[in-house]
């Protein structure tokens, strides 16, 4: 079961989370391509070896240690992260199509500072 990436990552993706990954199954990296059009990063679902590093990395606790963590209301999310695995252009464009139905989705969640977004996702 993969670890996922939320919306407290959109527009922060800092990377951090990909700096300490043992496996570098977090995307896209700084030095990829799809990196300045990215709204927030990726994690593979089958690459992911469960290992909770990036959890405590994230600034802004983005990352859920599973799938069943994660609430429903972020569960376009899920689906953007498994769509990128890919990691060709049109992997890219149907994650971020799915990151901006979210956004469109949730105006009052992305309204909030997105250190303070993870907080929110329990009353969302
Ligand atoms: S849980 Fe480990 S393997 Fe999975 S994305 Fe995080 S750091 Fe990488
Ligand atoms: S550390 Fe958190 S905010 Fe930074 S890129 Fe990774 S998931 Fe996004």
């Amino acid at each position: 079961m993969p670890f996922i990436i939320t919306d407290p990552c959109i527009d922060t993706k800092d990377t951090a989370c990909v700096d300490v990954c043992p496996v570098d199954c977090i995307h896209p990296r700084k030095d990829e391509p799809e990196y300045q059009a990215t709204s927030m990063m990726f994690i593979h679902p089958e690459e992911c070896i469960d290992c909770g590093a990036c959890v405590p990395a994230c600034p802004v606790a983005a990352i859920y240690e599973s799938v069943d963590a994660v609430p429903s209301h972020q569960r376009e999310l899920v689906e953007a992260n498994a769509a990128y695995r890919q990691g060709d252009a049109d992997a890219f464009a149907k994650a971020d199509g799915l990151v901006k139905a979210h956004i469109a989705a949730q105006p009052t969640l992305m309204a909030i500072p997105a250190a303070e977004r993870q907080a929110a996702h329990a009353t969302a």
